[in-house]
């Protein structure tokens, strides 16, 4: 009898907990386990970075070869690993150039195009070749290109998990692989749009919730690609992302002070103690503590913090943030931390076990993003009983419902609609009000904590477009 097994490897540049640098890592290190219960042949790969070496010694080394690629003979070398907690094999592929702690610098257009080069070539590098290869952002979304120009029997879904970061690469670099022009939709100002030609040349492309597979459509969120969208419409799929309640979880989480349940809430307030602690706020039960995990970014929201941060600070809140990017918002925050010391504390770092101890330790979670494809953040924030206050957007959107004074059943967090600065200062404020109203703060928790955005309601949606590719 033939085996009919689904036969897919999914691939990105990033998988939890061997290395995360934000929400894709989550869905790498979660989804496949998922898929693999019901029934998928599903294997990952990732490149093999310097930081999986030191923090994994134990990986066994699978198989080493030298592959002429790019004008040089390469000594490649293949680990494998399991997803932890389940039997999905994830391959490591280490060389040369992925040894490094850099990971987006100059250099990193030829390392993801090089990767991608390794992925496509699965058969040499792992014995195995797959029906479907599920890209995942632009990182990866040249091995579209290496498939079609290789004639290789494989078909591309493509994943786009933020449509703003569209990998423009030079042709000189993608030359290096025996690409040219032909190889493109189009070629501008002798860059090549990866973001375009994934989408162009995949037989299905998704999205992380329905809200953002529409808004892309449109000019003001399509980020100039809205007519290739519009072009392949009908092979678009939003699909809501997940959480792994294994990983996300506070009954069960190792890395905060007490641990808690829908049961035990009133233990929350110990890890929001050792949160005041740990970042010299006063310590007070009463005065609601608002978290934000974010990359700092422009899309995350902190140019409306930068606005009204002065009528912010006279209310009666606290503030911790946790995130590290644009130089920018480093500085502010930095120059915040002396203003308001006691108030308001900025970790400029990327630090998974205080993120966890935020989640645990806020009341409410900040998340009023320009934009949010789908957002992990305010699902784990739920999880923890840590109420959301996000803008109206995309996952957000499809995920939060805000409380408007009337809709204590359904609420389980706050929304404001516009992308404005004085919206989002009158529902702090709001928020705050509501904090103090014991009874309906504790349904409006209690909404959270039960809300299930586990994988096990999207997975199935996944598996059902693999099939009908078969
Ligand atoms: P994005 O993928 O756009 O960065 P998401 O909300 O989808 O945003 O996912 C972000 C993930 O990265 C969450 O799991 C969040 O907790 C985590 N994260 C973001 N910044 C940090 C940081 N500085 N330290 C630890 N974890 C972080």
């Amino acid at each position: 009898m033939p085996n009919n097994k689904l036969t897919i490897l999914f691939t990105a540049y990033e998988c939890a907990p061997f290395f995360k640098f934000g929400g894709l890592g989550d869905v790498v290190g979660s989804l496949p386990k998922i898929l693999e219960k019901l029934g998928v042949d599903i294997r990952v790969v990732i490149p093999y970075y310097q930081i999986i070496k030191k923090k994994y010694p134990a990986l066994k080394k699978k198989k080493s070869l030298k592959l002429n690629i790019a004008g040089e003979n390469l000594l490649v070398d293949v680990f494998e690993g399991r997803l932890p907690g389940s039997a999905v094999p994830i391959y490591f592929i280490g060389n040369k150039y992925f040894n490094t702690d850099k990971i987006f610098d100059e250099d990193s257009r030829f390392r993801f195009a090089l990767f991608s080069y390794f992925v496509a070539k699965t058969q040499s590098l792992f014995a195995w070749q797959p029906k479907i290869i599920h890209l995942n952002d632009w990182h990866t979304g040249f091995v579209s290109i290496f498939i079609k120009k290789l004639n290789l029997p494989i078909k591309t879904v493509f994943t786009i998990h933020n449509l703003a970061y569209t990998g423009e690469t030079a042709l000189n670099i993608l030359a290096r692989f025996g690409l040219t022009e032909k190889n493109f939709s189009s070629v501008e100002k002798g860059a090549v749009n990866i973001m375009r030609e994934a989408m162009l040349k995949s037989y299905l492309i998704t999205t992380v919730s329905p809200t953002y597979a529409e808004e892309i459509l449109t000019p003001e969120f399509g980020c100039d690609l809205a007519d290739i969208l519009q072009k392949r419409k009908k092979d678009l799929r939003g699909i809501l992302n997940g959480l792994d309640y294994n990983v996300f979880n506070p009954t069960k989480d190792k890395n905060i002070e007490a641990r808690y349940s829908l049961k035990s809430l009133d233990k929350k307030t110990i890890n929001k103690t050792a949160l005041q602690k740990i970042s010299g706020l006063s310590l007070n039960k009463n005065i609601p503590l608002f978290g934000m995990i974010s990359r700092l970014a422009d899309q995350k929201g902190f140019d409306l913090l930068e606005q009204i941060i002065d009528e912010l600070m006279r209310l009666d809140w606290q503030l911790v943030i946790l995130g590290t990017g644009e130089s920018y918002y480093e500085d502010f925050l930095a120059r915040l931390n002396k203003k308001c010391a006691g108030r308001f504390k900025a970790h400029l770092k990327f630090d998974a076990h205080l993120a966890n101890k935020i989640y645990a330790g806020a009341d409410l979670f900040l998340m009023h993003s320009r934009y949010e494809p789908c957002g992990l953040g305010q699902l784990v924030a739920m999880k923890y009983g840590s109420l959301p206050l996000v803008r109206s957007t995309g996952g957000l959107k499809d995920t939060i419902v805000g409380f408007t004074g009337k809709n204590i059943k359904a609420a389980n967090g706050f929304s404001i609609d516009k992308y404005q600065a004085d919206e989002l200062f009158k529902t702090i404020r709001r928020s705050i009000k509501v904090f103090h109203q014991k009874k309906n703060w504790r349904i409006l928790q209690r909404n959270a904590m039960r809300a299930d955005f586990s994988w096990d309601r999207s997975a199935g949606e996944y598996l059902r477009l693999y099939q009908s590719l078969r």
